[in-house]
């Protein structure tokens, strides 16, 4: 059964930006918009395999969503809702658009309330009507009106050397903290070499991510602020919790699913963005769904369940990491089974989370978090941490922490969100 659907139901944007993952020719294709009978056309396809008891995110994506209007996702939302009671829908935008007028109806009843979007702290390469500046102010006016509207927002950047080096990250993690009760997530991911800047080569080394996330997790588990910043959250839910976390899972196939504008199948948006058709699963136009999944691509990329390499199965860190991205080992020269060049970093920040979780310096933000109560719900054993990292501490988290007062799944939509958004 499928739990996330990454559909782009345009490839079409009302901004440039010269890093796009999405390569320029794509919204550019006659193809490029979905009316709602596209929408309902692709959904009745998929419906066998959406979950009737349990959630699953429909997350739109693009191009910019919100090119399309409104009234599309509401016709589409309540199409949706009638068959599979339990999805749940979500929109990563650039939110340029946003005004209370137009969209507030459909952030709150059809997305929970909450949007993810994107804003990077270089303001290097992104242009709206001809200009940086005009993307800027656009951007913070929209973002404003939906935090006055009390929507919930999360922004990705992505992440060079040279950011770092001009302290662009924690820059980023103090304008969220200067937003007080209305702050937003923040996710930092590093900018990688495909779409439009396939030919940049690398933008940050694996060292350079790894020092910078755990400089921004110091900041964040000392002062324990009221929002989340991706990856440290969902690792230490990981640590905590348990469950599979994009970009850490040899599990996504077959339960995620990219939906390009038209109609093809991938492994997630990240792996469409290749735009290598060698990994394509097939065409929603042409075949079902459960011939799609039986593909020789599909088929390859379950065996990672199998097939990450030796040195991940003997890792310390495997039962969080798992081997990480098949997309990414791709990205950076390899096939799916290779090892990801970000290894390294990942190493450095799970080391880190666990050590804190060990020595109790987390306990707030766990407390505050609820990720104790969620793995009680999920019956999951008081995690232990065992491991070189940690000096082989075995901790019991319920020993060091008081029981979180949140309540369970109280999150759950934006987490389904951040998760989902690994794949950007
Ligand atoms: S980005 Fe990587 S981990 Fe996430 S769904 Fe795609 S292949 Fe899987
Ligand atoms: S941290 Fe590195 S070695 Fe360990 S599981 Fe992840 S990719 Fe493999």
């Amino acid at each position: 059964m499928l739990s996330v659907i990454i559909a782009k139901p345009t490839k079409a944007c009302n901004a440039a930006c010269t890093y796009c993952s999405a390569a320029a020719e794509a919204a550019e294709k006659p193809k490029n918009r979905w009316t709602i009978d596209d929408f309902k056309h692709y959904f009745d396809k998929l419906v066998d395999y959406i979950p009737k008891d349990n959630y699953c995110l429909w997350l739109w994506h693009g191009g910019e969503p919100m090119l399309l209007g409104p009234k599309f996702y509401l016709e589409a939302y309540y199409y949706a809702k009638k068959k599979r009671p339990m999805l749940g829908m979500s929109m990563q935008s650039n939110i340029l658009d946003y005004s209370h007028d137009k969209w507030y109806d459909v952030i709150k009843h059809v997305c929970g309330g909450s949007i993810s979007t994107s804003y990077d702290p270089d303001v290097s390469g992104r242009v709206y009507r001809g200009s940086i500046e005009n993307y800027t102010k656009k951007f913070f006016e929209s973002l404003q009106m939906a935090m006055d509207d009390g929507i919930r927002t999360f922004i990705i950047g992505t992440y060079t050397n040279d950011m770092v080096e001009r302290d662009l990250h924690m820059r980023k993690y103090e304008l969220a903290l200067n937003y007080g009760d209305q702050a937003f997530g923040i996710r930092y991911n590093y900018r990688y070499p495909a779409g439009r800047a396939k030919d940049s080569g690398d933008f940050m080394s694996p060292e350079v991510y790894g020092n910078m996330l755990i400089e921004v997790y110091n900041e964040w588990v000392r002062q324990a602020p009221d929002f989340q910043i991706v990856p440290h959250t969902q690792i230490l839910e990981k640590i905590i919790a348990g469950g599979s976390r994009c970009p850490w899972t040899r599990h996504c196939a077959g339960h995620f699913i990219g939906l390009e504008p038209d109609g093809r199948v991938w492994n997630c948006a990240s792996f469409a963005d290749l735009e290598d058709d060698k990994y394509c699963f097939g065409d929603l136009n042409t075949q079902d769904f459960g011939e799609i999944m039986s593909s020789y691509p599909a088929r390859e990329i379950k065996r990672r369940v199998a097939t990450i390499p030796d040195e991940c199965f003997e890792c310390r860190n495997l039962d969080v990491c798992e081997g990480a991205c098949a997309r990414d080992s791709i990205l950076f020269g390899g096939d799916i089974y290779d090892k990801t060049k970000y290894c390294e970093s990942w190493m450095m920040l799970i080391d880190r989370i666990k050590q804190s979780v060990a020595s109790g310096e987390a306990n707030r933000v766990i407390e505050k978090s609820g990720y104790h109560r969620k793995a009680q719900a999920r019956r999951r054993p008081s995690p232990m941490i065992v491991g070189k990292s940690t000096g082989e501490i075995k901790t019991d988290i319920k020993a060091g922490c008081a029981c979180a007062s949140d309540s369970i799944g109280e999150n759950e939509h934006e987490n389904a969100i951040a998760n989902a958004t690994g794949c950007l």
